[in-house]
């Protein structure tokens, strides 16, 4: 490890290598409904940085954009061969990128995860394992009703 907290990670095949620099802004996991099907899992784990501290060596992205219930566009990264989901942009986090913790290499989720967010659509199966928890989000301002796969 160096000063900067240097960590490496990869999509499944390999044809994407980037890393990151210093320590995550915040991580969160999220059980929205964008997340469950953007990963096809139960919750997506971020690490969000400083979109300036996240570095590729090897890329190769195709992007997907959608407009949230709150009007933001989230840009979605995933790798152009294997479909890995990689990292995503959302338009009200100016200058700032969400990377998928399960990306980086052993031992992915180095960082403490310090939120659950729309933990409305967490599983009852699942227990939480923070103590910073919200059924919506803080920022969650709904201007459109999405289509009923995909709310809360
Ligand atoms: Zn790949
Ligand atoms: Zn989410």
């Amino acid at each position: 490890m160096t000063s900067k907290n240097k960590k490496y990670g990869s999509c499944l095949c390999g044809k994407n290598k980037f890393y990151t620099i210093y320590k995550p802004l915040r991580s969160v996991a999220c059980y929205c409904r964008y997340c469950q099907l953007r990963t096809g899992s139960i919750f997506g784990v971020t690490y969000w940085f400083e979109k300036l501290n996240l570095k590729f060596n090897k890329k190769h992205l195709k992007a997907y954009t959608f407009t949230t219930e709150s009007g933001n566009k989230f840009k979605t990264f995933s790798c152009k061969n294997c479909s890995s989901s990689i990292y995503w942009e959302i338009s009200h986090l100016k200058n700032q990128v969400g990377i998928a913790a399960g990306s980086y290499n052993k031992p992915s989720f180095w960082h403490k995860i310090e939120k659950e967010i729309f933990t409305r659509t967490r599983p009852k199966f699942l227990k939480s394992f923070s103590n910073n928890n919200f059924l919506k989000s803080p920022t969650f301002k709904p201007k459109k009703k999405d289509p009923k796969y995909l709310q809360g």
